[in-house]
């Protein structure tokens, strides 16, 4: 009997995959642009964006799946055949990156980190520079789907005020819940430091835009590890600029690598990484994508599959 084959389209970074379970035979994988291939054998697909009109040349193709949480990638031509399941990556461990990641750069926020590494720096025993109080920064998180909500959590552990907003209604212990763009206005006027973890969607495209950021108190802070095209980075630096937002932290960005020569490199007030928040572990996707192969095969649909109409 004929394996499954799975057509793997990665950067060439991805190599920690090659030594995990799509390797042990059970599967026929083909690396895209590694081996040739023919269209009609091909029945699953991995990516994180598959080039334009690819996915319309395999004729038996059962199913996607995404090696990241966002399927943005496979609807950004246009061209996704809504038939084809789309099986997107979903796993606490990727939960818990990304929660480290914005936990770290909002207590570095709040904690005023920056003035002490300054005053170190200076041989400043500055201990007078006392931290804003925990109740006196209001998080807001954008989505409150699966990383959202892990990480709004664990704000609430550490007692901040914290808020959510997302399409539908919340009903979260400690979590005040804001839902559907006509309370957009009033999340971001109690939200000290947001955080922009929607999926990116014709809905929630350039959301962190000049109303939303006007909309903030002053010397608001933004940290967005969503996808670069939540954010009009235009109105970002006019904000920063103005002094009315105190700093961004951004991790996505439209063009990756960010250009050269881009503003934000050097802006004193943005911090830059380069789309590391949380990244999937080849191991734990690989088990993801194996066992989803096994689901399709024995005729089951796996978990977290993507609706269509939503694009999320
Ligand atoms: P998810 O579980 O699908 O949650 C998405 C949330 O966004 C849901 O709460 C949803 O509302 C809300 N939402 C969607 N469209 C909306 C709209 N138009 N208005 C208001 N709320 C809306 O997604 P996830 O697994 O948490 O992942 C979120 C995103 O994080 C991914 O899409 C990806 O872009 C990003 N990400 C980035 C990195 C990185 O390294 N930088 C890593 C992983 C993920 P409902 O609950 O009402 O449906």
């Amino acid at each position: 009997m004929k394996k499954p084959a799975l057509l793997a389209i990665l950067p060439n970074a991805w190599n920690g995959l090659w030594q995990t379970r799509l390797t042990d035979g059970t599967i026929d994988l083909i690396r895209f642009g590694k081996r040739p291939y023919d269209p009609p054998e091909i029945d699953y697909v991995l990516s994180f964006r598959p080039p334009q009109g690819l996915l319309k040349t395999l004729p038996n193709l059962k199913a996607c799946f995404s090696m990241g949480a966002g399927v943005d990638g496979f609807f950004a031509y246009g061209d996704y055949p809504a038939e084809v399941p789309l099986v997107r990556f979903s796993d606490d461990t990727l939960s818990a990156e990304m929660a480290q990641y914005v936990l770290m750069h909002a207590l570095v926020h709040h904690r005023g980190q920056r003035r002490f590494d300054a005053a170190q720096s200076a041989h400043v025993w500055a201990q007078a520079m006392l931290p804003r109080r925990t109740e006196d920064t209001r998080i807001g998180i954008m989505g409150a789907g699966v990383i959202g909500t892990f990480a709004a959590e664990m704000f609430v552990k550490l007692g901040f005020p914290v808020a959510s907003w997302s399409r539908s209604r919340k009903t979260l212990p400690g979590i005040e819940s804001f839902a559907g763009a006509d309370e957009l206005p009033a999340f971001f006027a109690r939200t000290d430091i947001v955080v922009c973890l929607l999926p990116l969607t014709p809905g929630t495209q350039g959301i962190l835009n000049a109303a939303a950021f006007a909309a903030m108190p002053a010397g608001g802070f933004v940290v967005n590890v969503a996808r670069g095209g939540h954010m009009v980075i235009p109105d970002l630096i006019a904000a920063l600029d103005s002094g009315h937002l105190s700093g961004a932290v951004l991790d996505v960005f439209e063009t990756e690598p960010l250009p050269e020569g881009s503003p934000l490199w050097s802006h004193p007030k943005v911090t830059v990484t380069p789309h590391i928040a949380s990244i999937s572990q080849p191991r734990v996707a690989a088990d993801y994508v194996m066992d989803g192969i096994a689901a399709f095969e024995r005729g089951e649909r796996p978990a977290n599959i993507v609706e269509f109409g939503r694009k999320y």
